[in-house]
């Protein structure tokens, strides 16, 4: 966690705000995330790239909340978007058009007018299909689409497998024995304007060694291309940089950034950066209420308000979160715990054999690092309602996501006709 988050007589709080007050305000479970700790984070990721031509853009899959995107725009961010849900949360939020990428394996024809429509900054494209469907809808509304190829790099990011994108054998990206190729193609569409390139290849990097060899490998690619005549000047390095959520050690910004500029050298190219888990996963908190003590044969359970539907990524990713009590624990004595939800799976778990002070029910926790990747990718299975979420600046808090309710979650099912009762009575009913 960051110094956003620390106990202030004895209560666990988000810069100046009690998580207690906000739980009995909002009520349990709860999203909490801290305007400083995303200010800062992203302040010192732009900041070392301040020498330079360069944009940051905030990718919006980590967590696309509005008032959270807004935050960012205020302070100069971009944004890096995957579908037209993501650029409609950009542009609601104040993102200028002309610091939006629009990135994703998959974009359809719609999404692509979405973006022309609105002026975007860059098209990031991953494959001849895909180029040649810009093509066609720029062309069709006279314009050229501002594009940019995504690379493959053939690069190792030695990260989590579900989240590892840049080896030849992934879903992403030109080849690189192909980018000549297709470039050459994109400069005879007339519908296409090739101005950069792009890379990405994965989430959650805690060595720098497998950037440094995708940026070589782009930064050589980009002055070849331009030497043959290509009139390149943007160069997308994506995103990926890791945050410490146990006892990983990312590398710091300043040797990302040390390590980037050596990579590029001299190259006359403004640097596109599209850092999410970075900028956020460290300033929010998951806020829950333990439900039961539960003793069982060989161990003990915590069964908590807030389950895998909120949170998938410990089971999703096997992710590791922290835990600690909201309210700080006076005793050092510890038990071992088994941090579960209630839904009816056994993938259902955020910890086993955690640690902890003794519990009881109606006790606060926090789930640690939950900014990014975690209220985005929460469902509603089991019919049970999304978790709202609440932004904190200073002695400030604001629900700046409501919690989904009943009412409405029902209200988006249709029965057909022949299901429909007859005069209010219910079907089978003698
Ligand atoms: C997911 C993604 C990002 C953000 O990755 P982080 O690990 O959150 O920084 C950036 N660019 C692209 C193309 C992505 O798919």
């Amino acid at each position: 966690m960051t110094a956003a988050f620390v106990y202030k007589a004895g209560v666990l709080h988000a810069e100046e705000v009690s998580l207690a007050h906000v739980a009995a305000a909002v009520g349990t479970p709860f999203y909490c995330y801290s305007s400083g700790a995303v200010t800062s984070a992203y302040e010192a990721f732009a900041g070392a790239f301040s020498d330079r031509p360069s944009l940051v853009c905030y990718a919006l899959k980590a967590n696309a909340n509005l008032a959270l995107v807004r935050t960012l725009a205020r302070l100069g961010a971009g944004a890096d978007v995957v579908s037209e849900g993501e650029l409609r949360v950009a542009l609601a939020a104040g993102v200028p058009a002309e610091r939006i990428v629009f990135a994703g394996v998959g974009k359809t024809e719609e999404e692509m007018a979405a973006g022309l429509e609105a002026g975007i900054l860059q098209f990031n494209v991953e494959s001849l299909p895909e180029l040649a469907a810009l093509n066609r809808v720029a062309t069709a509304r006279g314009v050229r689409a501002p594009t940019a190829l995504r690379i493959n790099p053939d690069v190792d990011a030695r990260t989590h497998e579900k989240i590892t994108t840049g080896r030849a054998e992934n879903k992403f990206g030109i080849d690189l024995g192909r980018v000549r190729e297709v470039a050459g193609l994109a400069a005879e569409m007339p519908g296409i304007s090739l101005q950069g390139l792009a890379v990405h290849i994965g989430s959650q990097l805690t060595g720098l060694a497998p950037f440094r060899a995708a940026f070589e490998r782009m930064a050589a690619l980009f002055g070849e291309l331009r030497a043959t005549g290509h009139d390149l000047h943007q160069l997308d390095f994506g995103g990926g940089l890791g945050i410490a959520y146990r006892d990983e050690v990312p590398p710091a910004v300043a040797d990302y950034a040390a390590m980037v500029k050596q990579a590029v050298g001299a190259l006359d190219a403004r640097l596109v950066f599209e850092p999410g888990r970075l900028l956020v996963g460290n300033a929010g908190v998951l806020v829950t209420r333990v439900i039961y003590v539960k003793e069982g044969a060989q161990r003990r359970f915590l069964i908590l308000d807030s389950a895998m539907n909120d949170l998938i990524r410990p089971t999703l990713y096997e992710a590791w979160h922290d835990i600690v009590p909201v309210s700080e624990a006076s005793e050092a004595e510890t038990q071992a715990f088994d941090i579960v939800g209630p839904v009816c799976e056994t993938g259902d778990t955020f910890a086993r054999q955690r640690p902890l002070p003794p519990m009881a029910a109606g006790d606060l926790l926090a789930i640690c690092c939950t900014g990014a990747y975690s209220a985005c990718m929460a469902s509603e299975y089991n019919m049970r309602r999304l978790a709202p979420e609440v932004l904190v600046r200073g002695q400030d808090f604001a629900v700046v996501r409501a919690r989904s309710d009943y009412a409405a979650m029902l209200s988006r099912d249709r029965l057909p006709g022949w299901l429909e009762a007859v005069d209010g009575a219910p079907q089978g009913a003698a």
